[in-house]
C-alpha cells in the first residue's frame, strides 16, 4: 500500500473504555507511529438507545490517561447519517443495491417456509430483480445486491486468509425504511472517507470484515488492510467477564499501575517481540508489527503486569512520577499533595521508585515522609519500640547531633551504638523505622534519615523516645 498509513480507534460508547478496547487503541495507536502515520478516533455513536455521552467521557478519559493521542478532531459516526444514506442512494443508482419492499411479516413467512422445506433461512428478497415499474408505493429499505456466487477472500494478517462463500452472504440493508443508514455501512463509508489504510480490531468483527468487503468491492474502494486480533482472555483462560475483574482501563489507573507499564503490559497481550517482556514506547514502535501478533487468545496476568509496572516507575523520570502520583491520588479521591509533601517526595524518589510495583505501594513507603510531624505510629510499629529499645535509642540522639549528615558518618554511629548495646545494627532498624516512619515497611533507615534531614530525624527521634516514655 502506497502512501502514509492511517489508522483508526472506532469506540462504541456504550459504556467504559474495555481492557480489549485499550489494547485495539493501543495496536493501532503503536502501528500508525511506527510508520510515522496518523491514529485517527471515530466515535461510533449510531446506536441511540445504548450510546451516552458519559461514556464517551470514559472513553475518552481513557486513552488520554494511556497516552494514546488521536490526530485531529474525533469523529461522531451519528452526524456522518446523511453521508452514509447518500452511499446508498449511489449504490442503488449503480444497480449495486436495490429496493426491497417485503415487510417483516413477508420475511417471517419466507423463513417459515424455508424451515419447513429444510432450505436455508437467509433471506432472499423478490424484489431483487423485480423491474421497478412493478414497484408499490409504500417503504422500503435498500439493500446492498450481493455476488450470490464465488468466494470473498479476507487477506487478514492475523488470520491468514479466510474464505467466505458468497452464498452464505445475504443482501444486507443498508438502509431502513426510516431512512437510517445501518451500522455496516458507516463503518465502511467512514473508513474509506478518513482514508483508514489499516484496520486493526477484535476478531469478533472477523465476520463482518466479509460483509464489508463486498461494499468496498460494490463502490469501487480501496480495501484496507485487515488484521483481526484475538480478544483477551481472563487468567483462567476464560472470555474475560466480570468475575474476573478490573475490566475497564480505568480500574488499572485506580490500582496504580503507571500508563507507560500498561502500555507495555497491553502491548504484550498478544503481541511479541521474541522472549522480549520489558520494552519502552520508543523500542515498542520500533519492533512492532502485524506479524507478531498472535492467532490464539492472550490471557490476562496480573502478576507479569506488577512486574512491568514496577520496572516502568523504576525508570520514569522523577517529574513524570511526581505526576502519576498527584494523578492517583486526584482519581482515587483521596487528598492532594501540599507542595511541603511535594518537595519531601521529590527528595525521596531516588529511594522510593525503584522499589515499588504500583503507586499505592510508592505512597506506602514514603509515608515517612508524607506524613506530617507529629508522626502516628501504626500498630505493628508501635510493637516494635520496646521500653528496651527506647532507651537504646535515646542514647543515639546525642550522638547524631554533632555528625556530618551523610550516609557513612551515620553509619558509624549505628554501628557504634548497637555494639555499645551488645546487639546488631540489624536488630536497631526495626524501632528505627518505627521512631522515623511510624511504619514497618520503610525505604533503609539511612535513606530516611538522609531524607529528612537532621532536624526532622531529631525530632523524630525525641518524639519516639522521650516524650512517650516520660509519659509512661
Ligand atoms: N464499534 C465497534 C466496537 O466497538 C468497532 C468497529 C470496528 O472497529 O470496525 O466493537
Amino acid at each position: 500500500m502506497s502512501g502514509p498509513v492511517v489508522t483508526r480507534f472506532a469506540p462504541s460508547p456504550t459504556g467504559f473504555l474495555h481492557i480489549g478496547g485499550a489494547r485495539t487503541a493501543l495496536f493501532n495507536w503503536i502501528f500508525a507511529k511506527r510508520h510515522g502515520g496518523k491514529f485517527l478516533l471515530r466515535i461510533e455513536d449510531t446506536d441511540r438507545a445504548r450510546s451516552t455521552p458519559e461514556a464517551t467521557d470514559a472513553i475518552l478519559r481513557g486513552l488520554d490517561w494511556l497516552g494514546l493521542d488521536h490526530d485531529g478532531e474525533a469523529i461522531s459516526q451519528f452526524e456522518r447519517a446523511d453521508r452514509h444514506a447518500q452511499v446508498a442512494r449511489d449504490l442503488l443508482k449503480k444497480g449495486a443495491a436495490y429496493k426491497c419492499f417485503s415487510t417483516q411479516d413477508d420475511i417471517a413467512a419466507f423463513r417459515d417456509a424455508a424451515r419447513a422445506e429444510g432450505r436455508s433461512t437467509m433471506f432472499q428478497s423478490p424484489w431483487r430483480d423485480a423491474p421497478s415499474d412493478t414497484h408499490p408505493d409504500r417503504p422500503y429499505v435498500i439493500r446492498l445486491r450481493t455476488p450470490g456466487e464465488g468466494t470473498t477472500i479476507i487477506r487478514d494478517k492475523v488470520q491468514g486468509d479466510v474464505t467466505i462463500r458468497n452464498d452464505q452472504l445475504d443482501d444486507m440493508v443498508l438502509l431502513r425504511s426510516d431512512g437510517t443508514p445501518v451500522y455496516m455501512l458507516a463503518v465502511v463509508v467512514d473508513d474509506h472517507d478518513m482514508g483508514v489504510t489499516h484496520v486493526i480490531r477484535g476478531d469478533d468483527h472477523l465476520n463482518n470484515a466479509a460483509r464489508q468487503m463486498t461494499l468496498y468491492t460494490a463502490m469501487g474502494w480501496d480495501i484496507p488492510v485487515w488484521a483481526h486480533i484475538p480478544l483477551i482472555h481472563g487468567p483462567d483462560g476464560k472470555k474475560l467477564s466480570k468475575r474476573h475483574g478490573a475490566l475497564g482501563v480505568e480500574e488499572y489507573q485506580a490500582m496504580g499501575y503507571p500508563a507507560s507499564g500498561m502500555r507495555n503490559y497491553l502491548a504484550r497481550l498478544g503481541w511479541s517481540h521474541g522472549d522480549d517482556e520489558f520494552f519502552t514506547d520508543e523500542q515498542a514502535r520500533e519492533w512492532f508489527d502485524l506479524s507478531g501478533i498472535g492467532k490464539s487468545p492472550a490471557r490476562l496476568d496480573f502478576k507479569k503486569l506488577e512486574n512491568l509496572s514496577g520496572q516502568h516507575i523504576a525508570q520514569l523520570s522523577d517529574a513524570a512520577v511526581l505526576h502519576d502520583v498527584q494523578e492517583f491520588l486526584h482519581v482515587t479521591e483521596q487528598a492532594a499533595l501540599i507542595d511541603a509533601q511535594i518537595s519531601g517526595l521529590h527528595k525521596a524518589l531516588y529511594c522510593l521508585k525503584d522499589r515499588a510495583k504500583t503507586y499505592p505501594e510508592l505512597i506506602e513507603k514514603a509515608h515517612f515522609i508524607l506524613t506530617l510531624d507529629p508522626i502516628e505510629m501504626d500498630a505493628k510499629a508501635a510493637k516494635a519500640l520496646t521500653p528496651v529499645f527506647r532507651s537504646i535509642l535515646r542514647t543515639l540522639t546525642p550522638q547524631l547531633q554533632n555528625v556530618s549528615w551523610t550516609k557513612e558518618a551515620l553509619e558509624v554511629i549505628m554501628n557504634r551504638v548497637a555494639a555499645d548495646h551488645d546487639t546488631k545494627f540489624g536488630k536497631l532498624a526495626g524501632p528505627l523505622r518505627a521512631a522515623l516512619a511510624g511504619r514497618s515497611v520503610t525505604p533503609s533507615v539511612f535513606d530516611m534519615m538522609l531524607v529528612l534531614g537532621q532536624d526532622r530525624t531529631l525530632l523524630r527521634l525525641d518524639e519516639a523516645t522521650v516524650d512517650k516514655t516520660d509519659e509512661s
